[in-house]
């Protein structure tokens, strides 16, 4: 479903990605981890073309994201992306966060966006918090409502960059539940997140991305248990 090949990218002469690899298969969830300024969010970014790259290619769904016929609207309707701090509007329910998009961006009609929005508000548990405002919810809340708003889009992959790291810690487990679900029910995600739990129980492969490149990538149980590298079993016990 995504093929990222040798993708470059500078900011001036600092250059953030030195050729990073992998693919996804539809259903499959990878989780990037690594070090603050390794590259995460800017891999999360180039795949919605939040920002570019400058060589390499990358492909959603036999799309090649980076071909100038390629609509960039389009692309980000095939993406969702949930971000660390919520990025939810203020002055509209959570309800109305969900109904925006599907009106203005996919024409949806207000009975039948209000109907849908319901429903992924009731998937992701807050049924009963449609009409209020995100200054009224907690932080585990609102981040529910951000992946509902992405959902809600009907994605092909979902990006979530460090969608827990802003939480206080008993919080972090309602969204990480919310998660687990979604993979279970077959969505593809890449998921930038430092939770071993999440990482452990859900995720297909790990990537570990240092300094712009991915130097170890498997599955939990080979990254956690038997690291090849020793920039890999440094991060991870720092994390423990
Ligand atoms: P963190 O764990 O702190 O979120 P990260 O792995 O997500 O880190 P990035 O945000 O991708 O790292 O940043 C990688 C490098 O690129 C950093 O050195 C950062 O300063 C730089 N960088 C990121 N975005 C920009 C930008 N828009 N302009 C210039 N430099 C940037
Ligand atoms: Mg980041």
């Amino acid at each position: 479903l995504l093929r990222v090949e040798d993708v470059h990218k500078s900011y001036g002469d600092e250059e953030v990605l030195k050729g990073v690899s992998f693919e996804m298969d539809r259903g499959d969830v990878d989780v990037l981890m690594g070090p603050s300024g390794s590259g995460k969010s800017t891999m999360l970014r180039c795949i919605n073309r939040l920002t570019e790259i400058d060589s390499g290619g990358i492909w959603l769904d036999g799309t090649p994201v980076y071909d100038p016929e390629t609509d960039v609207n389009e692309l980000r309707q095939d993406v969702g992306m949930v971000f660390q701090d919520f990025n939810l509007f203020a002055h509209l329910t959570a309800l109305e966060n969900i109904t925006l998009g599907l009106k203005r961006v996919l024409g949806v009609p207000e009975a039948e966006a209000t109907e849908r929005a319901a429903d992924h508000l009731a998937q992701v548990g807050l049924a009963a918090q449609a009409d209020s405002y995100p200054a009224e919810l907690s932080g585990g809340q609102q981040q529910r409502v951000g992946i509902a708003r992405a959902l809600a889009m009907e994605p092909k992959l979902m990006l979530f960059d460090e969608p827990t790291s802003a939480l206080d810690p008993e919080l972090v487990g309602e969204v990480v539940e919310v998660m687990r679900d979604l993979a279970e029910r077959g969505m593809t995600m890449l998921v930038v997140s430092h939770e071993m739990g999440f990482a452990r129980s859900a995720a297909d492969d790990i990537h570990f991305l240092d300094s712009g490149r991915i130097v170890e990538s498997g599955p939990p149980e080979q990254l956690f248990q038997r690291p090849e590298h020793d920039r890999t079993s440094e991060f991870l016990t720092g994390l423990q």
